[in-house]
């Protein structure tokens, strides 16, 4: 692999791991990162913003939090200085090129027909490749001037939750462009920075649109900076599972949700008949757990009539929790972060219109969109020709196609790591980073294209059922050990890491499992 040249779009959390693992396997990756700093989402965040995700199971599987962080969800800065540690620790920082945007890639070397053809995947079913392909990368840098790089592979990390902001469409008339005011969106926001994001909401009537992190975290800053003088109003579409932390009546719900025997509850992609039959026997058993957690979780929501119409493990499978901003009931109570649910809303001169049953109108100076990502649309658009935009995500009715999540089964020499979901994604981005670097350095090939779409249709399927219409988030929280298990026997590593059968059954998988994760014949 020394000789390869190998490009990495992103220093993320996704972006640091490929390319500390390529460079364990002596593989010189360039990393290209549009930003200044590495970091990736957590380097550009509201002030109060957190981790979700408890801190040990947001770590590197070599490589701990130092002791002197010991809160269980640190903050944004603490995310970026570990991550630093990390990329300085294993001589990543000197791959990073910062302030070079990748702003277009084409395959080069095989006509599309021929790879559209191949009945292997890259040829042979190998990473690199017969040879004769390679990508060629736009990249531009900081004042605009766009270099040509080639690459025999891309590993794409460009993260689902920037670049490309999700804003809902209005009728002509009742959009942004309606409202005297200012609009924008929580990216935006995050970006200004604290001092001036403060300075801008000081003393405003801020509407805040949507009921998850983002959306929490912005809301959470402007009651403190206004109190309820100026109250933040949120808009709600859709009724969200925020809980405070990850215990429902003392037991921890990782316990319910997300060991091996919970997975026992589901149905699995590939399973066989007798866990299918299992699944099919033991799901009142997931239903009750799902009960005892919520009988819990919405005590504070009831008040607020703000129990979600989903239950909490449709919302875990599909990713869709956020953990709730300190003393955001509090701020409910007290009148600082004021609550409007309403499926449809519009613009006008002076404000938002809601409608909670009557129209209403929300008086507002600034309306901020935390409404999400399309991440998705940053896959596609970095591709520069019509044939692979046409078919990197998929449609609207499928899944974004990726094998194992992270391969897809149409596009040469090339990886996503940092798309599909998981309870972390620092977690899931290494444990695929591992199994990306051994592809790559030859540890096995992939199975033909037809092969590989039948297993991605496997995982839709099950996204499907279980995320309903979030199923193109890939989730796979509540299989994630499932999961696993397939990477590590594609790497010839044992997928059983516990020691002892109750052990192996419930106790939850985390990074410390794959510490030592070396294919049996190394
Ligand atoms: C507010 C917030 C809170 C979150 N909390 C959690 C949590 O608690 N737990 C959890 O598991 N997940 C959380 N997430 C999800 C989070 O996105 C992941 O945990 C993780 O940080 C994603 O890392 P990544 O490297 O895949 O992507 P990103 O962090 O998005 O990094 C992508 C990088 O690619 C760069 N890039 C993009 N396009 C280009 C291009 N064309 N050229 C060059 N560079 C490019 C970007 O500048 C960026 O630095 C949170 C996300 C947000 C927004």
């Amino acid at each position: 692999m020394e000789k390869k040249r190998v490009v990495i779009i992103g220093a993320g959390v996704s972006g640091l791991a490929v390319c500390k693992h390529l460079l364990e396997r002596g593989c010189q990756p360039v990393v290209f990162e549009a930003g200044s700093a590495l970091g990736g989402v957590w380097a550009r965040v509201p002030d109060c913003t957190e981790l979700q995700t408890p801190r040990p199971m947001y770590q590197y599987s070599d490589f701990p939090w130092p002791e002197s962080v010991t809160q269980v969800f640190p903050d944004h800065r603490q995310v970026v200085a570990y991550l630093e540690a990390y990329a300085r620790h294993f001589g990543v920082l000197g791959c990073i090129r910062f302030g070079h945007r990748v702003v277009g890639m084409e395959y080069d070397g095989v006509a599309e027909e021929a790879v559209a053809a191949w009945g292997e995947w890259a040829g042979n079913g190998q990473a690199f490749g017969s040879g004769d392909g390679e990508w060629r990368l736009s990249v531009a840098d900081a004042e605009g001037h766009v270099e040509m790089h080639t690459a025999d592979f891309v590993v794409l990390c460009i993260g689902r939750f920037s670049g490309v902001p999700s804003i809902p469409t209005f009728p002509a008339g009742k959009g942004p462009e309606a409202f005297d005011g200012q609009v924008i969106h929580s990216m935006e926001y995050a970006k200004m920075g604290t001092t001036k994001a403060k300075e801008m909401i000081r003393g405003k009537r801020v509407t805040v649109v949507g009921y998850l992190k983002s959306a929490l975290d912005i809301a959470a800053e402007c009651a403190e900076v206004n109190g309820i003088a100026h109250p933040c109003t949120m808009v709600v579409r859709t009724k969200h599972w925020i809980i405070p932390d990850y215990f429902a009546w003392g037991v921890h719900i990782s316990k319910l949700y997300l060991n091996r025997f919970s997975e026992l509850l589901i149905h699995k992609p590939g399973e066989g008949f007798l866990l299918s039959l299992l699944a099919t026997l033991l799901t009142p058993l997931r239903w009750a757990f799902s009960k005892f957690a919520e009988s819990y979780y919405s005590i504070p929501m009831k008040k607020f009539d703000m129990v979600p119409d989903h239950s909490l493990f449709d919302a875990l499978a599909a990713c869709l929790i956020a953990i709730t901003p300190k003393d955001h009931y509090k701020r409910l109570e007290e009148g600082s972060i004021v609550l409007k649910k309403s499926k449809t809303f519009s613009f006008c001169k002076e404000g938002v219109i809601v409608r909670e049953g009557e129209s209403s109108l929300i008086k507002s100076d600034i309306v901020i969109f935390g409404t999400g990502f399309k991440g998705d649309e940053k896959i596609k658009d970095i591709f520069t020709s019509e044939y692979f935009r046409s078919i990197a995500v998929g449609s609207t009715s499928t899944t974004v196609p990726l094998y194992r999540e992270c391969i897809h089964p149409k596009i040469p020499q090339l990886a996503v790591i940092g798309y599909s979901e998981s309870i972390s994604n620092l977690y899931t981005s290494e444990i695929r980073a591992k199994w990306l670097a051994h592809f790559m350095d030859g540890g096995f090939t992939l199975p033909n294209i037809t092969a590989m779409q039948k297993d991605v249709i496997e995982w839709e399927k099950y996204m499907k059922r279980y995320s309903g219409r979030y199923f193109r988030r890939s989730g796979i929280a509540i299989i994630h050990t499932w999961y696993n298990d397939q990477l590590c026997r594609d790497m010839g590593c044992n997928p059983r890491r516990k020691k002892g059968f109750f052990k192996e059954l419930f106790e939850v998988y985390g990074p410390g499992d794959y510490v030592d994760l070396r294919p049996k014949k190394e």
